[in-house]
């Protein structure tokens, strides 16, 4: 799973990554799912752990173009999950009281707590996304951006922060019919917004950001991983492949009972 890693200041090239990469996998969708619910099962009992020793704090980005499965990664993949362990923070275009504000402030609120697992739901990206492709502030402002998110990921994963980066890498036509099955399945529909088309249209900009972010952000402390997902079972796979081993590289412990509970006789 570390050909998924971007080593740190690297030039990307998202035309030369398969979205339809299924790696070694050659069993296929089913063998996939039996290794899914395996890692699925790992995970839950790594979030109990977490909660429980309350020292490290686990920070999930998720970030892609409409359509890009943010949400059905978030469904599947935290399925096991307690959900009284995980929160997920979404972030839509902003509040007026937000854009009062410096665009990391309302990122920071939603940051996870000791024994905390939160998963960002798009994230500070955007503003170097969204608001570059669309000129929100101009150029000198978003170029500063790069450095400070690296700033800003460094304080948290000096405090004890783990931190996973993930951008679902889809192409153009699985876009489409993504967006297709959002129009004619009624119980979808709710999901398709018009705006998207105008965002499709603007695909090739959006790459050239996303390269910029993927290169310029992904550090030893907060690595940003590339995550071939047209296959949803292969990118759900991935994902939780890689959230196990660097959970499991924490070495968690239960916590040692607060007295010595040996020879305790419940009457
Ligand atoms: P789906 O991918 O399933 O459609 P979604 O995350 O796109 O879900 P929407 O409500 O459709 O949810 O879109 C949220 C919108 O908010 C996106 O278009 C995103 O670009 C926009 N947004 C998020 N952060 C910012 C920001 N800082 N500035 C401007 N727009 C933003
Ligand atoms: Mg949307």
């Amino acid at each position: 799973m570390k050909k998924y890693l971007v080593k740190p200041d690297t030039k990307v090239n998202l035309s030369k990554i398969d979205p339809s990469d299924t790696g070694d996998f050659k069993g296929g969708k089913e063998a996939a799912l039996i290794e899914f619910q395996k890692l699925n099962a790992k995970l839950e009992a790594l979030q109990e752990l977490l909660y429980a020793e309350h020292k490290h704090k686990v920070l999930i980005v998720l970030q892609a173009m409409d359509a890009g499965g943010k949400d059905g990664t978030i469904r599947r993949v935290f399925d096991s999950v307690n959900p009284a362990g995980v929160r997920v923070a979404s972030f839509k275009a902003p509040t007026a009281e937000e854009l009062d504000h410096d665009y990391l402030w309302r990122i920071h609120k939603q940051t996870p707590a000791k024994g905390e697992m939160v998963i960002f739901n798009r994230s500070h990206y955007e503003d170097v996304l969204v608001v570059r492709v669309h000129n929100y502030v101009p150029p000198e402002v978003w170029k500063k951006r790069f450095d400070q998110i690296n700033e800003f990921e460094r304080t948290l994963a000096e405090s004890g922060t783990t931190i996973l980066k993930f951008y679902l890498h889809i192409d153009l036509d699985e876009q489409k019919e993504r967006l297709q099955a959002r129009l004619d399945d009624p119980t979808k529909r709710w999901k398709f917004r018009l705006g998207d088309l105008d965002e499709r249209k603007l695909w090739g900009s959006y790459m050239e950001a996303f390269e910029d972010v993927l290169g310029k952000t992904s550090t030893d402390y907060a690595p940003w991983h590339i995550i071939p997902a047209n296959r949803k079972w292969y990118r759900d796979l991935v994902i939780s492949s890689i959230l196990v081993e660097t959970l499991e590289d924490l070495k968690m412990k239960f916590p040692e009972s607060e007295e010595n509970l040996d020879g305790v006789v419940i009457e």
